[in-house]
């Protein structure tokens, strides 16, 4: 019998060592320099949190989902989402465990598609936390579409030429390179017309128009880039993977990238959930801790119930990714999972809001930023309801339309056929009455 719900035990005691150092060491790094996660770090940063990286290494838990060779521990997905639950509640802790967004999903592809060259340039110091990178595939004109992109790269003797807009690419300002998508051959589908390009940032051609900020932040100082490639000429060696393969590297990086943001939402909902229990026992009203108002328990209730349901779901999932190492085998649960997410951050973020009264719609609690997060989770990587087409094109894989005109359930019809299995029986029966 395999199923087994405990942590092995060696794992479990670095997980209780990475909780305790992120509350001790890495939460107050969020707390003075916050947004500044994916900005190459001055001095005074780095004598901050080089030590810190370290001592992630010397637990054996930096960048721990990939293999040896490129760095990291192997421990799988599994063993991430554990972790994972752990540093979601912190903005710094994925950068100081070498496992952040979008640079785990840009690495995972560099390893898998990139040629040696690439993976030295590129892919080693991304490891190695020195430098951070950005994907840049969504189009102003449409992100969930691929057939509606139009950023084209065409040959030009040995080099391409790569022309076009591209919206919401994070981190490209503080970016060493772009991992940018562009029409190769529109003659052809979406699935093999596209390629996938390495482009150095500061490759002349590459012009960032505006850094789009997230509700409530500043105007142009977000940190997700408008970009006009314009005449930007690339080597032939900035070509990632083969011509026409971006479809399937995106795909790849998307299914990681999916499940990763998924483990982070447990440790940031549980924040959420936390911090409503500590107000509910701490809150008196009308002679009583709000913890005793019926109203309240259920806000408690409900916020634990749907956040063990998606913990219990990722977790299955990241076992199955292990099991299967191989994202598109697991593609129906990875997109289920990405229709739970943003519902769960957001239910239990506006309970915690609504149990904090005031204070909880202030910018003095972490609240309204979850609110937000939990938006985010519906739209990076694909929306809600383009998941929602792909689980239920894959449950509906596993089942046959009805050769009869009644229905499979036809409780008729299953009398018709039960009497009909068992007729001889029955007769006897009536023929002893
Ligand atoms: C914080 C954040 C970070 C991001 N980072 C990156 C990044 O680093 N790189 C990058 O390339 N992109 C990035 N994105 C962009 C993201 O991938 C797109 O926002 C997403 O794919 C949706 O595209 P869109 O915004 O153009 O919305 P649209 O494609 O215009 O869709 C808008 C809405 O239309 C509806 N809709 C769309 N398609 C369907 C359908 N088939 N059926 C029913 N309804 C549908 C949905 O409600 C959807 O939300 C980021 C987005 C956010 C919010």
């Amino acid at each position: 019998m395999a199923w087994d719900f405990e942590t092995d035990p060696e794992f479990q005691r670095k997980l209780d060592w990475a909780d305790a150092f992120v509350r001790e060491e890495v939460e107050p790094i969020d707390v003075l320099w916050g947004g500044l996660e994916f900005t190459p770090p001055d001095a005074t940063l780095r004598a901050v949190i080089d030590p810190l990286k370290e001592r992630v290494r010397q637990q054996g838990l930096w960048a721990t989902h990939l293999g040896p060779d490129l760095g990291g521990q192997g421990h799988g997905q599994l063993k991430l989402s554990l972790l994972n639950e752990i540093l979601g509640g912190s903005s710094w802790a994925p950068v100081i465990f070498g496992c952040q967004a979008p640079d785990t999903g840009n690495a995972e592809i560099i390893a898998h598609y990139g040629t040696e060259a690439q993976k030295e340039t590129y892919l080693r110091p991304l490891l190695a936390g020195e430098i951070f990178s950005c994907y840049s595939m969504t189009e102003p004109q449409g992100g969930s579409d691929p057939a509606l992109f139009e950023t084209r790269a065409v040959k030009d003797g040995d080099e391409w030429v790569l022309n076009g807009w591209k919206f919401f690419s994070s981190n490209a300002r503080t970016a060493s390179f772009l991992i940018v998508m562009a029409v190769t051959d529109p003659e052809a589908s979406v699935y093999q017309g596209m390629s996938m390009f390495l482009v150095p940032s500061d490759t002349p051609g590459v012009n960032i128009v505006r850094n789009v900020g997230l509700a409530g932040e500043p105007d142009d100082e977000g940190s997700h880039a408008l970009i006009h490639y314009e005449d930007v000429r690339l080597p032939a060696e900035a070509l990632l993977g083969g011509e026409g393969q971006a479809f399937a590297i995106a795909q790849t990086r998307l299914g990681g990238g999916r499940i990763h943001h998924a483990m982070r939402t447990i440790g940031l909902a549980r924040r959420g959930l936390d911090a409503m229990c500590e107000r509910a026992l701490s809150r008196e009203v009308q002679g009583g801790r709000l913890a005793d108002k019926q109203f309240v328990q259920g806000y408690i209730a409900d916020s634990y119930a749907e956040l063990m349901q998606f913990r219990l779901f990722v977790l299955y999932t990241a076992w199955s990714i292990d099991k299967h190492n191989d994202y598109l085998k697991v593609r129906k649960d990875i997109a289920a999972v990405k229709v739970l997410m943003p519902g769960v951050l957001h239910d239990i973020a506006w309970r915690a809001i609504q149990i904090h009264g005031a204070l909880g719609v202030s910018n003095e609690m972490p609240f309204h930023r979850m609110l937000i997060g939990a938006s985010v989770m519906g739209l990076a990587d694909g929306p809600t309801e383009v998941h929602k087409v792909t689980v239920a094109r894959q449950v509906l894989r596993d089942h046959e339309p009805s050769d009869d005109l009644w229905p499979t359930q036809h409780l008729p019809k299953r009398r018709a056929a039960a009497r009909a299995k068992f007729a001889a029986v029955l007769e006897h029966e009536v023929g002893n009455l």
